[in-house]
């Protein structure tokens, strides 16, 4: 083997690549990890950090009961055909070792995120009440010298120094965090949130010497008699092979290559929400590779609306609890709703998805996210323009469209005379009965968990009267956190060749793979968990059988 090989090569840093080579290194095996972006990190350090990992002792130590079966059960229902058994029960069962794991061995550490309900909490086997949630508490990034300038920064969260549990999301009464609790962290820089759980996961590696080589983006896999025996990279001022026995392909989803997005992806996603590098390198190498794909129409489907980078430097900001919060409704081209506002991300993004018998369009294409001006007053849009909060009125800027009038905003956007008027009054007749008799908003404990924290669990935390006017819309567009298609694999993470046989040596894990979540979102974390569960899985495997070529 060439000097530079190694047993195991990790494609990728964010939490699938990270957690598969530490489990490797663990297992004895030399381990490399390349980083296409000059950055570590990739969407995980993006992200909330949130782990949703069913039947843990943190779990259990926050007071909730949970089971194998329950979990099971839980997945089972939200299946829709496309979720292998085998590949649930390899998660529910490695989730609570691989946490184990972790917290033994690396900096990284969890805590049950109390209360936060299952995205689906009222069918079988769902916890209203909370507890498979977990996120790592905030991470001093003075413990990373150097490495702490070159994470990927979150243009999402503009406040890194809190974690998902102390916001008024992450506990039943939002308590406000001491003065110097908040300068200790700003002095230590003590990161939440994906920042805490990369930081941990990247301390992980660099205290067993493994130091990801960023810049360096893999190409093709190099394989000799059906079995990987290196990687061809590019990078600044050249490209090399690196040789090595396995790899595991966690380079995320292809969300940002339009063509696989048009080719494959079973509606539009026009506005992803990852980091750019995400452009499907691993689904293209696996394919070259012989690899059977799966679940590739499938992506956790979220929804955003395009703002000016002076307020989130993408230019596109997602729309999650604001588009369920009262005084607010999402109304079609026809000026009707068609979907429970609060409900989970990934739901809404696919109800976008819906195709209309008649003309064969999509149906509610485009949307309109319509608020009222105590919505606006009180919440701001986007992250922006709260100056109404303290009793001020907000005024709307160029990006949003206002009209004094329901008809006069219904003439701006081309929406039928009247209909906007007529859907108001209907869904202000459903808050007056106290029921959304059309969509249920506000049934679900999902929905009163993100809503207004003034009603913390409450049906009136979402399901508010909207109006009186002046009018305000702003079209809310089809986005993903990352497609969830790509190679099969087994419960071990091993990737399945067309032929049914793994193909020797190759592994996936996070994005990159065919999720073993099919059209779901289990709860909050429902994507990273599973990513570090086949890391997890993945790169213990290519340890424990690093054959000798
Ligand atoms: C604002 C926001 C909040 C979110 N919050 C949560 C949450 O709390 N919980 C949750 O479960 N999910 C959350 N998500 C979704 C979650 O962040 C992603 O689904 C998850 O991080 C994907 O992990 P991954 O390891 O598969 O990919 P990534 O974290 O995206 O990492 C992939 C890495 O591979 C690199 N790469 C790509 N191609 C190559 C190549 N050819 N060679 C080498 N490297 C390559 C990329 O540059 C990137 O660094 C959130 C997303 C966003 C945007």
């Amino acid at each position: 083997m060439a000097e530079e090989g190694f047993d195991v090569l990790v494609l990728g840093t964010g939490a699938a690549g990270l957690t598969a080579a530490i489990a490797a290194h663990e297992h004895g095996a030399k381990v490399g990890v390349l980083e296409k972006s000059d950055r570590v990190g990739g969407t995980t350090a993006w992200s909330g950090g949130m782990i949703w990992i069913p039947n843990t002792p943190h779990q259990k130590a926050a007071g909730r009961s949970d089971s194998r079966e329950e979990a099971l059960t839980y997945i089972g229902a939200l299946s829709n055909g496309l979720i292998s058994e085998d590949l649930a029960a390899a998660y529910v069962d490695a989730g609570p070792e691989m946490v184990r794991f972790l917290e033994e061995r690396t900096p990284v550490s969890f805590y049950c995120v109390a209360d936060f309900p299952d995205y689906h909490p009222e069918v079988p086997g769902g916890k209203a009440e909370g507890g498979r949630t977990l996120e790592c508490p905030p991470f001093s990034y003075h413990e990373l010298g150097e490495w702490a300038a070159r994470v990927e920064v979150s243009p999402y969260f503009p406040d890194i120094h809190i974690a998902i549990g102390e916001t008024t999301l992450g506990q039943p009464v939002p308590v406000p965090m001491p003065p110097e609790v908040k300068q200790r962290r700003i002095a230590e820089d003590e990161r939440g949130l994906g920042h805490a759980l990369i930081g941990r996961l990247l301390k992980g590696c660099l205290d067993r010497g493994i130091e990801p080589l960023t810049g360096h983006r893999a190409v093709e896999l190099i394989l000799s008699n059906g079995r990987v025996t290196g990687v061809r990279v590019e990078h600044e001022g050249g490209e090399r092979v690196i040789a090595a026995r396995n790899v595991v392909i966690a380079t995320g989803g292809f969300e940002w290559n339009e063509r696989f997005v048009r080719a494959f992806l079973r509606g539009p996603l026009t506005h992803p929400v990852s980091v750019p590098t995400n452009t499907g390198d691993g689904l293209v190498m696996a394919m070259k590779a012989g690899a059977m794909l799966g679940n590739m129409r499938e992506a956790w489907w979220q929804t955003s609306v395009v703002v000016p980078d002076t307020l989130v430097s993408t230019g596109r900001q997602i729309i999650s609890s604001a588009r369920g919060l009262p005084g607010a409704i999402i109304v079609n081209r026809a000026g009707r709703r068609f979907m429970n506002e609060a409900a989970n991300y990934n739901a809404v993004g696919a109800a976008m998805q819906e195709q209309d018998t008649a003309s064969g369009t999509y149906r509610n294409l485009p949307c309109w996210v319509v608020f009222d001006q105590r919505y606006f007053d009180r919440y701001g849009f986007a992250g922006g323009m709260k100056d109404g909060l303290n009793g001020g009125t907000a005024s709307a800027p160029d990006w949003i469209t206002a009209a004094e009038t329901l008809d006069g905003l219904a003439l701006k956007l081309g929406i039928p005379a009247g209909a906007l008027d007529e859907t108001v009054a209907r869904f202000n007749a459903h808050v007056e009965a106290g029921h959304d008799a059309d969509f249920q908003r506000g049934e679900s404990a999902h929905d009163r968990w993100w809503g207004d924290p003034a009603w913390k669990g409450q049906k009136r935390a979402t399901l508010g009267p909207i109006g009186p006017g002046p009018w305000y819309a702003v079209e809310m567009l089809p986005s993903g956190l990352g497609t969830k298609g790509g190679p099969q694999t087994d419960a071990e993470g091993r990737v399945m060749h067309l032929d049914g046989q793994p193909i020797e040596g190759l592994y996936a894990a996070g994005n990159a793979m065919a999720s073993p979540f099919g059209m779901t979102y289990g709860g909050a974390g429902g994507t990273i968990g599973p990513a570090m569960v086949f890391g997890f899985l993945a790169g213990r495997h290519a340890a424990r059988h690093n054959a000798r070529a």
